[in-house]
């Protein structure tokens, strides 16, 4: 055999990796489907599951119970076809384009219509049932409620009428204010299900779960508000190797632009995770990696594929060893001021293939 023949070499193990704890995960969807007493419960699967990769977490979510899988782009599609049936799929962003159209007539998979615009493209080439979308407030996509009157949105097939709540992770009047808007709304157009709430929607209570209910950052370990903190797992866990150790003296700086500089002698080690794993700068300085219940400060910038830290509580530890790098949401949110759903959606693709 040659090295010509077209036999794909076998990746060698790499030097970091991303756990998703799929029974973490499944446990999540099953408290929120609790939480939402008689509604069924959907999933948000956008971005590749925040970030967590849609081959894993959609079966798993799919075997667990979701009865939805909410995407925002028609690109991510295709993705989902393989795991659950395309009546399921409610794509956001709903037909830009005719070949939008066109794409979701072919596939079966569902738009979620925003504006009257879209409306007039759906039913020009026949359309059928559709999702729909009513701005309460947060003004991003979505009808307003004095258009749904409009002959146009009066001829769709609704199945799903839907909002979107602007402030559900905090107490605010206008969770109130979107509840009454949404309900006097729901009695202008005919459907056959009605949704409002994302995961902190969820932990406001009954009134806000109605038909169906669209958790996201809550499936994957994310705590929006307080009372969900007992029910939610950590479904995202991530791990980096010790890739060279080295010892430095005093005055010894480390990484770009010197920010660090040794006052002593110190051991330190290289770890194979940077911010093009999704490992941002701004959780550099004050962020520690564990390893065995000791902490392992990160010193100086954040490099795009490294980070360098000391060593001196675990003498023990040597090039190989892994380390665990804490992503428990709410603390790393808070330790870094990178919100919960970035810290997910930013991991690195790189990450995901190990
Ligand atoms: C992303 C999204 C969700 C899920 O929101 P979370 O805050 O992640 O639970 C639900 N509905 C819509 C319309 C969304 O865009």
């Amino acid at each position: 055999m040659t090295s010509k023949d077209n036999i794909a070499p076998i990746a060698p193990p790499p030097t970091h990796r991303l756990k998703v704890d799929k029974d973490a995960l499944a446990n999540n969807w099953k408290a929120l489907d609790a939480l939402s007493g008689s509604a069924s419960t959907g999933a948000a699967v956008k971005a590749d599951c925040y970030g967590l990769g849609t081959d894993v977490c959609v079966p798993t979510l799919r075997n667990a119970g979701a009865a939805m899988f909410f995407v925002a782009h028609w690109s991510e599609v295709l993705a989902l076809l393989p795991h659950v049936e395309p009546v399921q799929i409610a794509v956001l962003h709903g037909p830009m384009t005719a070949a939008d159209v066109d794409f979701a007539l072919a596939s079966g998979v569902r738009p979620v219509i925003n504006s009257l615009q879209q409306a007039q493209r759906w039913a020009e080439k026949g359309g059928g049932p559709c999702h729909l979308m009513i701005d309460t407030g947060i003004n991003r996509l979505g009808v307003e409620p004095i258009e749904l009157s409009h002959g146009v949105l009066q001829s769709l097939d609704v199945d799903c009428l839907m909002s979107h709540l602007a402030c559900a992770d905090e107490d605010n009047p206008m969770n109130g204010e979107q509840l009454a808007i949404f309900r006097e709304a729901a009695n202008k157009i005919a459907h056959r299900r009605l949704s409002l709430s994302n995961s902190a929607g969820i932990a406001l209570g009954k009134d806000y779960a109605f038909d169906l209910t669209r958790p996201g950052i809550a499936l994957y370990g994310g705590v929006p508000r307080n009372e969900l903190a007992s029910c939610i797992r950590q479904v995202a866990y991530l791990e980096a190797a010790i890739i060279q150790v080295r010892n430095l003296t005093a005055g010894d700086s480390v990484g770009y632009n010197s920010e660090f500089t040794a006052d002593g002698s110190m051991r330190v080690g290289t770890v194979s995770l940077g911010y093009a794993d999704g490992f941002l700068r701004a959780r550099g300085p004050g962020f520690r990696l564990m390893h065995s219940g000791n902490e392992l400060p990160v010193l100086g910038k954040v490099s795009m594929d490294m980070i360098v830290v000391d060593l001196a509580q675990t003498p023990e530890v040597s090039e190989g060893d892994w380390l665990n790098v804490p992503f428990y949401l709410p603390d790393a949110a808070q330790q870094s001021s990178v919100s919960q759903y970035e810290l997910l959606t930013v991991l690195g693709k790189r990450l995901r293939n190990c």
